[in-house]
């Protein structure tokens, strides 16, 4: 008998990314605000069917962007199960099928999510029975964007964003999300805003610039609930995102984008993560549609969805 779990998992936007200099090891201290909203992707895992090749995962994935999703085993849902499965020595034998919502390399953790979903979805049907505090562990392990998507939520991540403390919010905040054609690398951004640190002479090292800092204001705006005091907070300094300029830097096309939406009456616009979707703060719902709206007919982006935050993170669902 074939059995099943579903997991559903949402996209984050970064609702503040500060980031610190280039360290010795490559990477880069952040202290990151991370908010889960109402975009999702449905992660199911499934036992293969008697007499199916017994090796390891094995992939499928639907929607839009579903030719862009790797279905080897680097896709990150793979390496979660292989990774569950090494850990409890089970066999890693499993149907995973994403149904995917999230924009792929859009900035919103749509790999990450995936991964965070297929764990708790082959712990589930594998009954390996892993604590949360040992899903925690192997979602930092298989990357810093992980761990939030298994708790979704509102969340500061420090170190390389995956030690998490959970933020309270007085939202819910509506945004609208304006999805590009094509990518960002996400190393290729962090190495672009490298590279433009050091072009305005500030140094671009751990040692010439200082730690990351969380926006005391912004971290108030969002546990007050109060969506004006957001908008500035987002808007400080040019924007609350340190990724931002590297990102228009190799996608110059979303200064329009960002324009378009700010225009169209959001009260504040962002590139999300490291981009290439811009986020943008409505009001409340009715301002989220009119926004999306203006942003589809201003040709700016290939597609413009609405979303609220905070959600869950990672969840089974029933049946
Ligand atoms: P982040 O916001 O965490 O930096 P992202 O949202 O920009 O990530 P992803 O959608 O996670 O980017 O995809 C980045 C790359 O990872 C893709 O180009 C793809 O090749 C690869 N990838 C591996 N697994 C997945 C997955 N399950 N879904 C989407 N992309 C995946």
């Amino acid at each position: 008998m074939t059995r099943s779990v579903t997991v559903r998992v949402p996209a984050k936007v970064n609702v503040q990314l500060a980031v610190g200099g280039l360290r010795p090891d490559g990477f880069h201290d952040l202290a990151s605000v991370f908010l889960a909203v109402g975009l999702y992707d449905r992660v199911t895992a499934a036992t293969p069917p008697p007499g199916a090749a017994p090796a390891g995962p094995r992939l499928t994935v639907s929607g839009p962007d579903a030719a862009q999703v790797p279905v080897d085993r680097t896709n990150l849902a793979a390496r979660a199960a292989e990774l569950l499965a090494a850990r409890y020595g089970v066999a890693p034998a499993v149907h995973l099928h994403i149904d995917k919502d999230i924009p792929v390399a859009g900035g919103m953790a749509g790999g990450s999510a995936d991964a965070a979903a297929a764990l708790v979805a082959c712990d589930a049907l594998w009954g390996t029975g892993a604590s949360r505090d040992d899903l925690l562990g192997l979602c930092a392990e298989l990357g810093s964007d992980v761990p939030f998507s298994l708790v979704g939520g509102a969340a500061l991540g420090r170190g390389r964003g995956e030690l998490l403390t959970p933020l309270a919010v007085g939202g819910p905040f509506f945004w609208v999300f304006a999805v590009a054609d094509g990518g960002l690398s996400t190393p290729a951004v962090y190495r672009e805003c490298d590279r433009l640190r050091e072009a305005a002479g500030t140094g671009a090292t751990a040692a010439e610039l200082p730690a990351p800092e969380p926006s005391p204001a912004l971290l108030e705006a969002l546990r007050t609930g109060d969506v004006a005091g957001l908008a500035v907070a987002l808007a400080a300094g040019g924007s609350s995102n340190d990724l931002q300029a590297a990102a228009v830097s190799l996608r110059p096309s979303l200064a329009g984008t960002l324009r378009a939406g700010t225009d169209a009456g959001a009260l504040a616009a962002i590139v999300s993560g490291s981009g290439p979707t811009c986020a943008f703060l409505a009001k409340d719902a009715q301002a989220a549609a009119e926004v999306a709206a203006a942003l589809r007919a201003s040709g700016t982006c290939r597609e413009a969805r609405v979303a609220a935050g905070p959600v869950d993170g990672a969840t089974a669902l029933p049946g």
